[in-house]
Order: C-alpha cells, then structure tokens, then sequence
C-alpha cells in the first residue's frame, strides 16, 4: 500500500500527457485523480480531463495516478515556471 506520502507537502503543477495506445482500460487513474483523468465510455480508455494540473491536491493526485497505471501511459512532468 502505498497511502498518501505527500500529504501536509502538495505537488507543484505538472503537464501530463497520455498514450491512449498503450491504455489498457484499468481505471486506476479516474479512481486517483477524478477530476484530472476520466474513461472513455466506449472504448474504456483513459480520457485526459486536465492536462495541466495546478499545484496543489489535484497535482499530487496527478502524480501519484502515473505512478500507479499498470501500463505506464501517464507522463508527468513538472510545469515550466510562469512568466514574470
Ligand atoms: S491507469 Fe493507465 S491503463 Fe488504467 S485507465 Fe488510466 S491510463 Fe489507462
């Protein structure tokens, strides 16, 4: 199990991307982050809701979902600095 490490330290904003190619359908995603992935009701595949997720719960979430697909088809990576 690996509960909440970043819990009381949230994540700074990410860019995701996702390969639905290599999407197997598992849902772990939408379970971990609701309000960033969603399920294509069709095929079942994953279906990026927020491709830019700012800091805070929702990053973290982000982060932790492309840790836990089985099929490694989250990238993240981290937001580049706002202009000033
Ligand atoms: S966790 Fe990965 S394999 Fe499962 S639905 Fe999300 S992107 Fe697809």
């Amino acid at each position: 199990m690996t509960g909440r490490k970043a819990a009381g330290r949230e994540a700074a904003a990410v860019v995701l991307r996702v390969d639905r190619d290599r999407c197997a359908g598992s849902g772990m995603c939408v379970l971990t982050a609701p309000g960033v992935f969603d399920q294509d009701a069709g095929d079942g595949r994953v279906l990026l809701l927020d491709a830019r997720p700012p800091a805070g719960p929702a990053a973290t979430a982000a982060r932790e979902a492309a840790g836990l697909c089985p099929a490694g088809a989250i990238a993240v990576r981290a937001a580049p600095a706002p202009d000033r």
